[in-house]
């Protein structure tokens, strides 16, 4: 397996490089909306050490972001009364895997409206910083 490059996007947004509609952040993950979004409240969890994706994750991190991801998941839920929730982790890119930092896509899903495509059209700013604050005002 390919090792972990310290220069991707969402290291550097980890390192506060660039910029993000974050949801939630403490000492070992980082919530933020998914910019090219492919449902209203589509959101990332993100752990801030260092793996490429699940193959080479320490188990401590997948613990800690995986609870983050069922708390993520309840408030984007309760947001925006979603009739479902989907959750999604790529690895490597063939498997559809596009930045290479380990993390989990949380994608409201609601009924009889289509999922738009994976990584397709970016979702507009203010939308995006509005369903941050949605979300984050759920989480318990
Ligand atoms: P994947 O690696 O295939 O799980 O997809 C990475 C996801 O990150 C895609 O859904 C992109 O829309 C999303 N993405 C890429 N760049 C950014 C960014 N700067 N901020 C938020 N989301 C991003």
């Amino acid at each position: 397996m390919t090792s972990y490059d310290q220069s991707n996007i969402f290291a550097r947004i980890i390192r506060g490089e660039i910029s993000a509609h974050k949801v939630y952040e403490d000492g070992d993950v980082l919530v933020m909306m998914d910019i090219f979004s492919q449902s209203r409240g589509h959101v990332l969890v993100i752990p801030k050490a260092a793996s490429r994706n699940l193959l080479d994750a320490a188990p401590a991190t997948l613990a800690n972001v995986l609870t983050t991801v069922q708390r993520v998941a309840r408030a984007a839920e309760a947001a925006f009364s979603a009739d479902g929730i989907r959750v999604q982790q790529f690895n490597e890119a063939p498997a559809g895997q596009t930045v290479f930092h380990l993390h989990f896509h949380v994608i409201p899903i609601y009924a009889n409206v289509e999922l738009g495509r994976h990584a397709g059209l970016k979702a507009d700013d203010a939308e995006l910083a509005a369903d941050a604050k949605a979300i984050a005002a759920q989480l318990d």
